[in-house]
């Protein structure tokens, strides 16, 4: 029997993925979506465990997730195993790539902080002339942020920013805490904005393509959804140069299988997407296919304060909680030294400081934690990460999966841009809350390798020029006009923003555009 042709194949069943199946079945299209990991039980998979379940206390044979920072006791069956799914990097430059392989990927998991890119980021060369500006501008985008928020019931306050612009939020109006007050009114007086955090709330908060996506698609009887279907190509029709589908295998058995479609769809999420086309050979006659490898840098706990009348068991409602966001302020309409574009701030109220940054042992640091119970004051820094050709990803010949597929090799580092805005950032937040009377108890900005904010942009970028882009302004092969990479890997500049309601919107718009194309006969 001849295997079914679908309309459009779809690798990824995460943010990316999900969005392409869900806009393109509510179009009429019909898709298959290949995804390596299995279908999740919730209860088992997202759901946290007793420890007494996890063998090794979760981490399974030790050295499976030497770099997911992330992976506690508790958490540990949802990672991808490294061992199976191997990387590598020169020592020196240590690059922390944290995966999930389940269907509905990371979107199973994201904490859900929902911001939309402004033309800042866009027109990012027009505005500091350095890299390159994005194909699109933020109106381009717009239309699809408006429909991807409602979708995903993100909560915010809008604010007017020209640099994080407002959404059609569900209106945040809670009170701020006196804290929290006090921090907004020391931000004010610098200049500095501040707004509530923006979130994606789902359906009782889970926001993923697990129940807000893939649902409604299949529910249109245009979508096949196949599991444990690890895809190792795309494979290419060598008469017309067009893709033709996907060879892979199948997760358990390691059988392998050819997928046909009249167009491909990737989005198997920044870096993998990126190393099937490599390991394809395909859509970089441009040369550019795995450089530009951005991320957002994080330091977690910039300052750790506390404030002083909230000590001593006084840590009450109205005086202390809740939190924050500050958005990029850096680099608008003055420029600073020693560094280019900006960073944000995420800060929260209403903790405990860490015991490490308390210059206390023994009974003394009982005393200190038990004084500062509840009257905490800390937060994020995530900094935007210059697009630069040196950070890149290849293939590394000599190293294979467990489905014998070629890995990838990641060479990141951060350069003095980074370091300088990490310095700025400490500085500026460390004066902000000693000027709103808060204690400062410890300051740093130690940034944890790339990849640690699981903010992989970037490597297969979009522009106008096919010589210095993979794909165009539609998250179309410059090259092979029937495969569309609809993840993050696509972004020519990340901001300092989480991105995936970017992500999202991009690929809704790239799909209402395949669609059509379609339909009009030409793809
Ligand atoms: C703990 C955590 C917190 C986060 N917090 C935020 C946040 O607050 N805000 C924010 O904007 N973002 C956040 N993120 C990032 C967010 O989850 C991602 O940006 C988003 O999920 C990316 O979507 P994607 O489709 O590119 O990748 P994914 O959602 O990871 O989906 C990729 C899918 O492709 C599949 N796949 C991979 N390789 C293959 C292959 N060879 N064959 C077949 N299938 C394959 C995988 O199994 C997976 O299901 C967070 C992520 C995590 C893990």
């Amino acid at each position: 029997m001849a295997a079914k042709e679908y309309d459009v194949l779809i690798i990824g069943s995460g943010a990316s993925g999900g969005m392409a199946a869900y806009t393109l079945t509510q179009m009429g299209v019909s898709c298959l979506m290949l995804d390596a990991g299995p279908a999740i039980d919730l209860a088992k998979d997202r759901g946290f465990k007793p420890v007494y379940d996890l063998p090794y206390r979760g981490f399974g044979e030790p050295g499976r997730f030497p770099h997911v920072v992330q992976a506690n006791e508790f958490n540990a069956n949802v990672w991808a195993d490294e061992k199976q799914n191997p990387y590598t990097y020169d020592p020196k430059d240590p690059y922390n790539w944290v995966r999930v392989r389940l269907v509905g990927g990371k979107s199973l998991f994201w904490a859900r902080m929902s911001f939309r890119l402004s033309d800042y980021e866009f027109r990012a060369k027009d505005h500091d002339g350095y890299g390159e500006n994005w194909p699109i501008q933020y109106s381009d985008l717009a239309p699809y942020y408006d429909k991807v928020e409602p979708l995903f019931q993100v909560v915010g306050r809008k604010e007017g920013f020209p640099q994080l612009p407002d959404g059609v939020f569900l209106e945040d109006n809670s009170p701020d805490s006196e804290c929290v007050q006090r921090f907004k009114a020391a931000a004010a007086q610098r200049d500095i904005p501040v707004t509530k955090m923006r979130r994606a709330m789902g359906r009782g908060q889970f926001a993923s393509s697990f129940n807000l996506l893939i649902p409604p698609a299949l529910a249109t009887g245009k979508l096949d959804l196949v599991p444990n279907a690890v895809v190792r190509e795309i494979t290419v029709d060598k008469n017309t140069g067009l893709a033709s589908g996907a060879n892979f295998l199948d997760r358990h058995s390691r059988r392998e299988m050819h997928a046909k479609a009249r167009v491909v769809v990737v989005g198997a999420s920044c870096l993998e997407s990126t190393r099937l086309l490599l390991n394809s050979g395909i859509a970089n006659s441009s040369g550019v296919l795995g450089h530009y490898l951005i991320d957002q840098f994080y330091i977690t706990q910039t300052v750790q304060a506390v404030m002083p009348e909230a000590r001593d068991g006084k840590a009450k409602r109205g005086l202390i909680g809740g939190g924050g966001y500050i958005p990029r302020f850096r680099n608008l309409k003055t420029r600073e030294k020693n560094f280019l574009r900006g960073y944000a701030l995420d800060f929260s109220s209403g903790g405990t400081p860490t015991p490490d940054v308390i210059p206390e042992y023994g009974e003394g640091l009982d005393k200190a934690l038990a004084s500062y119970q509840g009257a905490g004051f800390s937060g994020t820094t995530m900094g935007e990460v210059l697009s630069r050709f040196e950070n890149h990803v290849s293939i590394d010949k000599d190293t294979v999966d467990a489905w014998g597929i070629p890995a990838l090799r990641i060479q990141a580092a951060y350069t003095d841009n980074e370091f300088n805005m990490a310095r700025d950032a400490m500085n500026t937040f460390d004066e902000v809350c000693r000027a709103a009377g808060l204690e400062v108890i410890a300051k740093h900005d130690k940034m944890f390798p790339p990849g640690y904010s699981i903010h992989e942009l970037g490597t297969c970028r979009m522009g106008t020029d096919p010589k210095t882009s993979v794909l165009n302004q539609w998250n179309q092969s410059h090259d092979v006009k029937n495969l569309f990479v609809v993840d993050g890997s696509s972004f020519v500049t990340g901001g300092s923003q989480n991105p995936t309601m970017t992500i999202l919107s991009l690929s809704m718009r790239a799909s209402e555009y395949m669609a059509g194309r379609m339909r009009a006969g030409e793809l």
